[in-house]
């Protein structure tokens, strides 16, 4: 990966190669850590980042779900991130909050342990397809029971779920991975929100066994704006296998169509009119392009 000049360790400015931590760090060894994925794309009026409040808001709550105190105020994580994209001079990335566990305690109750934060961005690409149309399989991991962990919380430990079904989508040769939920319903990918297009209707997974994720409420908020009707509703491996139109959304992941689920083929294995529609008008909102949703972009 490119490596960029600074990242933002506890408060200060340290050189990309010197945020070293110790072996004994306890998210390390537990996943105890919560995250944020967000992006700064480049506008005519320099680099701006994509609903940073809702961003810094969830991993406020991720890291009270897992029993952490961030030593630093929502303000302060603010302005470290915007400083933080300033100098390292790179107006179009991806960042990534990372709260953990750090150093001097093990065991599995965190306790006592030290809340370490850090802030990394680094310039990252097309996360799938490349805007062109993805192959998926249905995995045969399911989602956590909303009962075992904190649907909601973006907890590191988590993503162990993800991983694996990440690593099923690469054996059997596709970009990606649906996974679904406890009672059989589709719920989600491994990092993206789902959606499928019927009739020229939008449904999507309801909250609960989902992590409900920002660019989830974007569309949504696109899409009625467009007089699309949207339904949060379990959706069954049959009806999105039927669907006209079947698409991921998330951070990393922006608008993805998907073209194939399992052996079935989604409308031609090509871009749907609505995704395309949504799909569009997501990146002008992104770039700064649409003054309706300026309100959505922190200028750094
Ligand atoms: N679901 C999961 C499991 C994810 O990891 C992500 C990425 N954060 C999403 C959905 C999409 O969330 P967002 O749109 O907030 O990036």
């Amino acid at each position: 990966m490119k490596e960029l000049n600074k990242i933002w360790l506890d408060g200060e400015f340290v050189n990309w190669q010197s945020s070293k931590i110790h072996i004994l760090n306890h998210s390390l060894h537990y996943g105890s850590a919560v995250f944020e994925g967000i992006r700064a794309y480049k506008t005519k009026k320099g680099s701006a980042i994509f609903r940073l409040p809702e961003h810094i808001d969830r991993l406020f709550y991720s890291a009270s779900c897992m029993g952490m105190k961030i030593p630093f105020s929502k303000e302060e994580i603010r302005e470290a991130i915007l400083k933080l994209v300033k100098i390292n001079k790179e107006d179009k990335c991806y960042i990534r909050p990372l709260v953990f566990f750090g150093y001097g305690k093990m065991g599995l109750n965190p306790k006592g342990a030290l809340v370490k934060t850090a802030i990394i961005n680094w310039p990252w690409g097309a996360y799938l397809g490349e805007g062109k149309p993805i192959r998926t399989v249905i995995s045969k991991y399911t989602r956590p029971h909303p009962k075992s962990t904190i649907m909601n919380a973006k907890i590191s430990g988590t993503y162990s779920n993800s991983i694996l079904a990440s690593l099923e989508a690469q054996k059997a040769k596709v970009e990606e991975a649906i996974l679904l939920d406890f009672q059989g319903f589709i719920a989600e990918g491994p990092g993206e929100n789902i959606f499928m297009v019927k009739n020229r209707k939008i449904f999507t997974p309801p909250k609960g066994t989902i992590l409900p994720g920002i660019t989830r409420d974007s569309v949504i908020k696109i899409a009625k704006n467009y007089k699309i009707s949207v339904e949060e509703k379990k959706i069954t491996t049959q009806e999105i296998k039927t669907a006209d139109e079947v698409f991921f959304t998330g951070t990393a992941v922006e608008i993805c169509p998907i073209g194939k689920i399992d052996k079935t083929i989604i409308n031609k294995g090509e871009i749907g009119e609505i995704t395309k529609k949504i799909k569009n008008t997501y990146q002008k909102i992104v770039c700064g392009e649409e003054k309706k949703y300026l309100e959505w972009l922190t200028f750094v």
